[in-house]
């Protein structure tokens, strides 16, 4: 035992401790939310450094995102000073495969200048080769196929590797066949998409066995956080650059197929045993050089089954689970001290998780309670907007009380979310920054559908009107619109104006000019509507008309849905306003608000990026049934789409470090209806001695003013109705939630005239009845 612990040490409790200074061998660290796991793997890194046990070069750090490891890198850098300059290898799986991929992308068929393709890139791709293979597009969607190879790819699956099943799915059995042309394709183009960034390094380290060693050499210490999501293709990359083979065990040159099945389920000898994954198990019978004992493993991968939130994208918790058997002989240490929190923001927490059955079960605890501490507030508003206003206000609240924008965040459960808060800070002038994400108005089917409604507004918008003039596709290929330009360029004229004219000439091909004929005719009758018709119906037809809303309900892939609740809530934003235009410039002044990393700033992201991140104080709006858990998960049917909500909840919740709001609204607008909601189920799950419901006074203030005239009438009951999802309530609930004394929502709920039909249909959290 040392006498005297360096600095960074001395802070660390005895556990976490024996995380930072096991340096050799396989160690795994499983432990709740703000048990400081990423503080053990960068007081790790300090250690490795500080006692020269390796050179920054040769430490493998993988981060989840881009922005966890420059905070990794800050951490360190505290603690080591200058030394953390040179760690190239920290940073995400994606980053560090794509640096493995150019030292030696001969191997993968490519040069080291590849270019990695994003996804509109590859969607175009895959959409040439179905055509190529004489498909219909419509019915065999690119995106669609992109999603799959996708999953394939996070699988670990090259073309040959791909389930019958899962090749049988697309385009009448030619799944494979498809696959093989893409990626043929990229190689041509020397290019790669995200999932090669792993999949070229993964067949590389498996196939060359020079190669592999050099990273055996390279790598002394690996260390992995939140790898409870690490994929299958990512846990494959890792095995093979942690895993040392025996001496004497050759590496297949053909490279045997990497073992998927967890280790636990393995049969001794299984057949077909690929020779690259050594697992330093003991020796199988025949295998004589397999008594030698495997080389250390340095690795330490920490993380948290109950954060486990992208099984959607291809996630496997089991990978966690599975630690010590994939790493005899490792190190298995839990935290259990709660270094964030307050004891009432824990015990919210704990107490939710605690519902998910398919869990390690962890304790957690936290020192000294302090009965200053505030409890989880629960809030009720009337709507979206009322929610956004009075979060404003607690934002504002909390700032006069001395706290930085910068230690606050909401955290939203679908995008869609963020409209709403980001034009009421604009509006109050409350400086804000959306993470992990474009702003909601930088979203390419908001830009899409604002560059229609501008050229509408302005004829001369040429910007707008080459942005959608082939947006949905309408067979306007490159050629015909050079031809707008020079025309336009020609008369002098907006490309609009041009592109009328060409429709009347006979300069252009049928066809393109049959769409130039249409778009034109379009825009002139948008245009005549402009004046006369609310502008929110306007833009409704708009989107309608043009194809673009079918294009994106047409639209298979994964994210369409979430693009299509976004152009609703567009469409629903512009109610606000007086006119297009008005509206128009509103958006306008939104995009020009800063966005500088260095200035106080709300956050507002997803609960999915706010993964390992921690606030002063975190809001969490929307926790309605349909919302969060979100209705996808509810419509899977089983219990795995509930429990990742929940797990996602749990994250939420852990964000927080002394003050944590939650909000829910009676009436949300989803898919373009108004519809009452019910409170979430995870705010049934949360425990009263720890959550209080806020009074209905001082945020609600000046609200049944406004609302009467708006939604009283005929359109909000309509709506009502029209949604169908349960019994609508009756005009008293909105009094008794607006105005009445009742201190509690659960007291104004079964104060209510309806509150014999309430309580069958309304949730009401258990505490609060
Ligand atoms: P998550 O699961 O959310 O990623 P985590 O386990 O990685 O959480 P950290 O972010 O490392 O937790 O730590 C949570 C907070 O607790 C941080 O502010 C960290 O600085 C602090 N912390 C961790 N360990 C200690 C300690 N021994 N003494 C004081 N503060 C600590
Ligand atoms: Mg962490």
């Amino acid at each position: 035992r040392r006498q005297q612990a360096p600095d960074y040490l001395s802070g660390l409790n005895p556990e976490q401790r024996l995380a930072v200074e096991t340096t050799e061998g396989p160690v795994l660290v499983l432990a709740g939310a703000g048990t400081g796991k990423t503080r053990v793997l960068t007081t790790r890194i300090a250690h490795i450094l500080a006692t020269g046990r390796a050179w920054p070069s040769q430490i493998l750090a993988v981060t989840f995102t881009n922005k966890a490891a420059r905070e990794m890198k800050q951490r360190i850098g505290v603690l080591v000073g200058s030394a953390v300059e040179g760690m190239p290898w920290l940073g995400t799986f994606h980053l560090i495969g794509v640096k493995i991929l150019r030292r030696h992308a001969e191997l993968a068929g490519l040069r080291s200048d590849f270019t990695i393709l994003d996804t509109d890139d590859v969607i175009r791709l895959i959409k040439q080769l179905i055509q190529a293979e004489g498909l219909d597009d419509k019915r065999w969607p690119a995106r669609q196929f992109a999603q799959m190879i996708d999953g394939w790819k996070n699988k670990g699956f090259a073309p040959k590797d791909i389930p019958e099943g899962d090749a049988r799915a697309f385009a009448n059995g030619k799944g494979r066949e498809l696959y093989t042309a893409y990626q043929e394709r990229l190689k041509t183009l020397n290019a790669c998409d995200f999932g090669d960034l792993l999949l070229h390094p993964i067949r590389i380290l498996r196939d060359h066995r020079d190669v592999l060693e050099e990273y055996h050499r390279r790598f002394k210490y690996i260390l992995v956080d939140e790898y409870q999501d690490t994929n299958t293709a990512q846990y494959m990359w890792l095995r093979l650059l942690a895993q040392r083979p025996k001496a004497g065990r050759p590496i297949s040159p053909s490279g045997g197929e990497i073992d998927q099945t967890p280790a636990s389920s393995r049969t001794e000898g299984s057949q077909g045993r690929p020779a690259a994954v050594l697992d330093g198990a003991p020796s199988r019978s025949g295998d004589r050089v397999s008594a030698s004992k495997p080389q250390q493993i340095n690795i330490c991968c920490v993380g948290d089954d109950d954060q486990s939130i992208y099984g959607w994208r291809g996630a496997e918790v089991d990978n966690i689970l599975r630690f010590d058997k994939d790493f005899p002989g490792a190190t298995v240490i839990r935290l259990e001290r709660n270094y964030r929190s307050t004891a009432h923001i824990l015990g919210a927490a704990s107490h939710l998780i605690a519902h998910n059955e398919g869990r390690l079960g962890k304790t957690l605890f936290t020192d000294h309670p302090d009965p200053e501490d505030a409890k989880v507030m629960v809030h009720a508003a009337w709507d979206s907007e009322e929610e956004a206003r009075a979060v404003g206000e607690a934002i504002e609240q909390h700032q006069r009380q001395g706290l930085h924008l910068n230690d606050m965040a909401i955290l939203v459960r679908a995008s869609f979310q963020m409209r709403e808060f980001e034009d009421r800070f604009v509006t109050l002038g409350l400086n804000y920054r959306v993470i992990g994400g474009p702003r909601f108005y930088e979203r390419q089917e908001i830009r899409d559908a604002m560059a229609y409604f501008r050229v509408v507004a302005q004829g001369a918008d040429d910007l707008a009107f080459e942005r959608i003039v082939n947006v949905p596709k309408r067979g306007l290929g490159e050629a015909a619109i050079r031809q707008i330009h020079d025309a336009a360029r020609a008369l002098r004229v907006p490309m609009l104006e041009a592109a009328r004219k060409l429709a009347e000439s006979d300069e252009m091909k049928p066809k393109p000019r049959a769409a130039l004929r249409e778009i034109a005719a379009n825009f002139a009758r948008w245009r005549d509507a402009l004046d006369n018709t609310p502008h929110t119906e306007l833009a409704e037809t708009i989107l309608e008309e043009s194809g673009y809303t079918d294009m994106w309900k047409n639209d298979k892939s994964a994210e369409a849905p979430g693009r299509l609740e976004n152009l609703k809530e567009l469409i629903r934003s512009m109610e606000e306003y007086e006119s297009l235009r008005s509206f128009l410039e509103h958006v306008a002044l939104v995009m020009d608000a800063e966005q500088d990393e260095t200035m106080d700033a709300v956050s507002i992201m997803t609960l999915h990026s706010a993964k390992g991140l921690e606030f002063e104080t975190v809001f969490l709006p929307g926790w309605e049934e349909g919302l969060f858990p979100h209705q996808r998960a509810l419509d899977e049917g089983g219990r795995s789409g509930l429990e990742e909500e929940r797990r996602l909840a749990y994250v939420g919740l852990t964000r927080a470090k002394k003050n944590l709001h939650i909000w829910f609204v009676s009436n949300r607008r989803i898919h373009g209806l108004w519809q009452s909601t019910i409170p979430s189920r995870f705010l049934d799950e949360l425990p009263e001695a720890h959550v209080e419901v806020a009074e209905a006074g001082n945020s609600y203030g000046g609200y049944g003013s406004g609302y009467g005239g708006s939604f009283g009438g005929g359109s909000f009951a309509g709506g009502r109705g029209g949604a169908g999802r349960q019994n609508p309530y009756g005009a008293s609930r909105f009094d008794n939630l607006g105005s009445s004394g009742n201190q509690s929502a659960g007291g104004a709920r079964t104060g209510s005239a309806d509150g014999g039909a309430f309580s069958n249909t309304y949730s009401t959290p258990g505490w609060a009845r």
